[in-house]
């Protein structure tokens, strides 16, 4: 609408009835609601430089497609948002996108949120994971200095799923034998005295020498000091990859020897677990869009429901 039609047109709102003025702002809210969720998405990615199908360079703008910058590839004809190929991509109702990742900083369940903002509850749940899909990939580059690493173990859930790969559980969350078993996830933490904070899932049952040159050896740096509980597995990875390590003996009572103890990753932990309670049992198959959750939330990485939306398109390190 030109300008000049719109002061014509804005001037006879002043006409209108209390009720028609309610009718019109329940028409422009939503719309008013997506034009900010997509202005985040745009200025999150700077103007792409080759085609996301056939990476060709050469692309040109070509209007907008439901409120985002749309292109076009000169090669292949193809064109894209900034959506395309995220785990966004093809999610409805974006007005409704800021109000729901609202809810998730405050973690509310899946069908509190869905209620708040009204969209029906497996909606809910999907939202919720494909939101969260990349936010493992939000992580620091390394650890350095006085590096603590130890485990957590969480029961194994098959949560929803409609096949068990198992005799079903009698009472919920109790294991068949004591101990750490293959009934267990077992969920690796290391964090740094900085408070950088890797976390990984490398299966089920005890962790192993393997397992942690696949994951701990890639973020560590050279010159690190690894501490960790007595557990064998730690002692020969250090040894084998040559890395620093002192180890706090909890089997004899000790917790603390000077710098060398586990209690920040400890403390990580039990904030963890904590908060992973209220949602009454995860799903193992999820279990790290729930690390990853949780730790946009430790140490109030992300502030904002914008901020969570750029991470959920994986443009992170925007705190606000
Ligand atoms: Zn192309």
């Amino acid at each position: 609408m030109k300008a000049t039609a719109f002061k014509r047109w804005a001037a006879r709102v002043a006409q209108l009835s209390r009720q028609q003025r309610e009718e019109l702002l329940a028409i422009l809210r939503p719309a008013v609601d997506q034009d900010r969720v997509c202005s985040v998405i745009d200025s999150a990615r700077p103007a792409p430089e080759r085609c996301l199908y056939c990476d060709a360079p050469g692309l040109r703008r070509h209007g907008r497609h439901r409120g985002l910058q749309r292109y076009r590839c000169r090669a292949c004809g193809k064109t894209f948002t900034a959506l395309s190929g995220t785990p966004l991509a093809r999610l409805r109702h974006r007005a409704k996108w800021l109000d729901y990742l609202g809810k998730m900083l405050d973690s509310t369940s899946v069908r509190a949120a869905a209620g708040a903002v009204d969209v029906h509850r497996n909606t809910s749940f999907r939202w919720r994971h494909r939101f969260l899909h990349l936010s493992k990939h939000d992580r620091p580059h390394t650890l350095g200095g006085i590096a603590e690493a130890d485990e957590l173990f969480l029961l194994e859930s098959q949560k929803g799923s409609r096949q068990l790969d198992r005799p079903a559980r009698k009472r919920g969350g109790v294991a068949s034998t004591r101990g750490i078993t293959k009934e267990h996830d077992c969920v690796l933490v290391a964090r740094d005295r900085d408070g950088r904070t890797f976390d990984f899932v490398p299966g089920r049952g005890a962790v192993t020498n393997a397992q942690l040159h696949e994951h701990l050896l890639p973020v560590l740096e050279r010159d690190v000091l690894l501490v960790t509980d007595g557990h064998a597995a730690y002692r020969l990875f250090a040894g084998e990859a040559g890395i620093t390590h002192e180890y706090v003996n909890l089997r004899q009572g000790e917790r603390v020897r000077g710098a060398v103890h586990v209690q920040n990753v400890n403390g990580y932990h039990r904030r963890f677990r904590q908060w992973l309670s209220r949602f009454n049992g995860v799903a193992s198959h999820y279990l790290l869009n729930y690390l990853g959750w949780r730790w946009a939330l430790d140490g109030e990485r992300i502030g904002s429901a914008e901020c969570l939306l750029r991470a959920a398109i994986g443009a992170f390190n925007t705190k606000r």
